[in-house]
């Protein structure tokens, strides 16, 4: 393990400390600061101003409970989130998740990521992230609008198109945004769409919103393989997950001439050797709201249903160029990254939110795979959000190209920043170090000019 500059140790022996017990975060505090000790070297300013200590400490955290009644006329009690982690560079900005996993340490991670996500975009939006405890597997429509629209009231006096936008993460698509626009819109008495994002199209959303993470994933790998000379065209892909991000990363993938063979749930892996079927994956999980071994069902023996399974051991029995872990956080082991790297996969990019271990990261980047972290790799989904922003703002909506058009500059853009800052701190081809201090140092500086705060 790389040892931290001396000066940022004791800021992290201090994030142990005071976040005790909350894992995740701790993970991504050491990845970011592991980047940071030839910034903090150059730049003494931001040591001067504690930059690092400030920047680790969330503005604001609100914890509540979220009461109600479930089908059988039950009392449900959940704890929601909300983390309001950096408001430097506009307001705070960043999804709401629904899962049994969820604790303060899942939300602070996702929170601290989000910070240097957005810097990274370009676009004029701070960091947060919430969610909750609450299990949406198995649970009814009505109790999912119960559930939002408790949620919600007390949500609501914490948000707003200045303060705090809101967004889907896992557990929460367009349904969950509807009903939770639906409660604001409600308590507020005011149609404030810019309040959250990831809305339908009819009423305040935006075009490829929808799409917008998956695609820029792929949108992203492909500017990697780009600087080998190569891309998507011929070749073999592993995609884990298959929800909203998973599945348009697929879709975007075989437009771009490759083929995907496999994807994940919690339950399994489909390995279908000729490439997934898209439109009957689609029809499987977003209007059946179905598992995948049901998908495997419906395509007989194209399919192969691997219960229990990791989706990264098929790189064993087949060659595989490029893996794109769109799943959750943690979800590919050292063991799993030595299975790529030995069967040769090129390229490998982060749809999810940490999903490789740093044991990963560090047998990618030694065996000089491309590696493309989440915070640049997964950022289009919010920077579509901000575009979403702006057309509530200006009461607007764009077309379909047009707006597929701009997630494909600001990913180039992302790209590009990348790669100039780990050129200029001696690191080429470094994405993990261009994305950490590409991000922070617009955070940072930001931070500097608006005083301590
Ligand atoms: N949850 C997504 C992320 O991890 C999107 C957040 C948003 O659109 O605000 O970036």
């Amino acid at each position: 393990m790389p040892e931290l500059h001396p000066r940022i140790q004791p800021i992290f022996d201090e994030v142990l400390r005071r976040n005790a017990g909350e894992v995740e975060f701790h993970q991504a505090a050491l990845e970011v600061f592991e980047s940071l000790g030839r910034v903090i070297a150059k730049n003494p300013q931001y040591a001067e101003a504690s930059i690092l200590e400030r920047i680790c400490e969330p503005e604001r955290q609100i914890i509540f409970r979220v009461p109600w009644v479930d089908d059988a006329g039950r009392v449900q009690i959940n704890r929601g989130f909300r983390v309001e982690f950096n408001s430097a560079l506009g307001p705070f900005k960043g999804g709401l998740r629904f899962h049994p996993s969820v604790y303060l340490g899942t939300i602070k991670f996702l929170g601290f990521e989000q910070v240097f996500k957005n810097a990274l975009t370009g676009m004029p939006i701070g960091g947060g992230k919430g969610g909750s405890d609450f299990d949406p597997k198995g649970r009814s429509t009505a109790e999912i609008m119960r559930f939002c629209q408790s949620f919600m009231t007390e949500l609501y006096r914490h948000i707003g198109e200045y303060t705090d936008v809101p967004a889907g993460d896992i557990g929460v698509g367009g349904r969950e945004i509807g009903f939770l626009f639906g409660q604001y819109k409600r308590i507020t008495n005011r149609y404030e769409s810019a309040v959250l994002t990831g809305k339908g199209i009819n009423w305040g959303g935006s075009l490829v919103r929808t799409e917008a993470t998956g695609y820029g994933a792929a949108f992203f790998a492909q500017e990697m393989l780009k600087t080998r000379e190569q891309s998507f065209d011929g070749s073999r892909v592993l995609v884990s997950g298959s929800g909203n991000v998973a599945l348009y990363a697929i879709e975007k993938v075989h437009q771009m001439g490759g083929t995907v063979v496999a994807c994940s749930d919690s339950s399994g892996v489909v390995y279908d050797a000729d490439g997934l079927d898209l439109d009957l994956l689609r029809q499987v999980k977003e209007v059946d709201r179905g598992r995948l071994s049901d998908y495997a069902d419906a395509r007989g023996s194209a399919s192969d249903y691997r219960a229990d399974s990791s989706i990264w051991s098929i790189a064993d029995a087949t060659h595989i160029d490029v893996a794109l872990p769109c799943a959750t956080q943690n979800e590919l082991s050292d063991a799993d990254a030595r299975v790529l790297v030995d069967n040769g996969v090129v390229a490998v990019a982060e749809g999810a939110n940490m999903p490789c271990t740093p044991g990963a990261v560090r047998i990618f980047t030694d065996a000089s795979v491309l590696f493309g972290p989440g915070k640049a790799a997964n950022a289009g989904g919010v920077a579509t959000s901000a575009l979403e922003m702006q057309q509530n703002a200006s009461r607007d909506s764009w077309t379909f190209a047009h707006t597929e058009e701009r997630l494909e500059e600001i990913m180039r853009g992302i790209h590009e920043r990348c790669v100039e800052t780990a050129d200029e701190y001696g690191e080429p081809g470094n994405y993990v170090l261009g994305a950490n201090i590409g991000g922070f140092t617009r955070v940072a500086d930001a931070m500097l000019a608006l005083g301590v705060i």
